[in-house]
C-alpha cells in the first residue's frame, strides 16, 4: 500500500516543528519528514539535508526550471521554499507516510494535487500575542523578522477553515497527542 501525505501548516512560531519532532521521536506512527529546499540562510543548529536543503537563489531557480518541486512559494520576500517531488514520491511508493511542514499556499497546492492520499492539519496559536512571545523566546529571528512573521500570521490563519483538521497548540502535550491521533487514524484508512 502506498504511504499517505500529511500536510502541516501554521504561522511561523506556532510550534509545528516542535510537534512534528515529538511525534517522530515517539515513533508510534510510521512517518518520514519531507525535507524542503529553501534559499534562506540556515539558523543556528540547522543542518543541511536534515532541516532543509539550503540552496542559493540561483540553485533554487535551476531546480524550479528542472521541475524538481511539487510546489514552491516565495513565503517571505526573496526567500523561496519548495517541496522536492522525489522526496515525496520515493517515500510514499515505499509505503511510508510523509509529513510536510509547508506554508498555507503550498498546503493547498499539495492537497489538491494528491487528493485523498493527503490530509491537511492547521496548527493554531492560542493568540497572536502568544505567537509573538514564542518567537521572541525562541530567539532565532531579528525583531524585524519577528514583526514580518507575526504580521503574516493573521493572513495565514484565514486559511485554517480550508484545512481538514485544526489543532490549537496551547498545551503542547495535548496538541502533540491530538496531532498524532489524526495522523495515525488517517494512515490506517
Ligand atoms: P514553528 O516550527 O511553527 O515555526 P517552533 O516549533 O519552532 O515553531 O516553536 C516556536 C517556539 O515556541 C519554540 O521555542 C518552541 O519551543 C515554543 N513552543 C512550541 N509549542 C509551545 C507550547 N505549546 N507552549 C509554549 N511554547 C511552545
Ligand atoms: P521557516 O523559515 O520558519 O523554517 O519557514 C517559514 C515558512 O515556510 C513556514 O510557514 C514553513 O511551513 C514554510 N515552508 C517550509 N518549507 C516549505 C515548502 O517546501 N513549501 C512551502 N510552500 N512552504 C514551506
Amino acid at each position: 500500500m502506498k504511504g499517505k501525505i500529511i500536510v502541516i501548516s501554521a504561522p511561523s512560531g506556532c510550534g509545528k516543528s516542535t510537534i512534528i519532532n515529538e511525534i517522530m521521536k515517539r515513533g508510534n506512527v510510521d512517518l518520514r519528514f519531507s525535507v524542503s529546499a529553501t534559499s534562506r540562510q540556515p539558523r543556528q543548529g540547522e543542518i543541511d539535508g536534515v532541516h532543509y536543503h539550503f540552496l542559493t537563489a540561483e540553485q533554487f531557480r535551476d531546480q524550479i526550471a528542472q521541475g524538481m518541486f511539487v510546489e514552491y512559494e516565495e513565503v517571505y520576500p526573496g526567500r523561496f521554499y519548495g517541496t522536492p517531488v522525489a522526496e515525496i514520491e520515493q517515500n510514499i511508493n515505499e509505503g511510508h507516510n510523509v509529513v510536510l511542514d509547508i506554508d498555507v499556499k503550498g498546503g493547498v497546492n499539495v492537497a489538491s494535487r494528491f487528493g485523498k492520499q493527503a490530509t491537511t492539519i492547521f496548527i493554531m496559536p492560542p493568540s497572536v500575542e502568544e505567537l509573538r512571545r514564542r518567537l521572541e523566546n525562541r530567539g532565532t529571528d531579528s525583531p524585524e523578522m519577528i514583526d514580518q512573521r507575526v504580521g503574516k500570521a493573521e493572513y495565514e490563519i484565514s486559511f485554517a477553515s480550508g484545512y481538514d483538521h485544526v489543532v490549537v497548540n496551547d498545551d503542547l502535550e495535548s496538541a502533540v497527542n491530538e496531532t498524532e491521533k489524526i495522523i495515525a487514524d488517517f494512515a490506517r484508512q
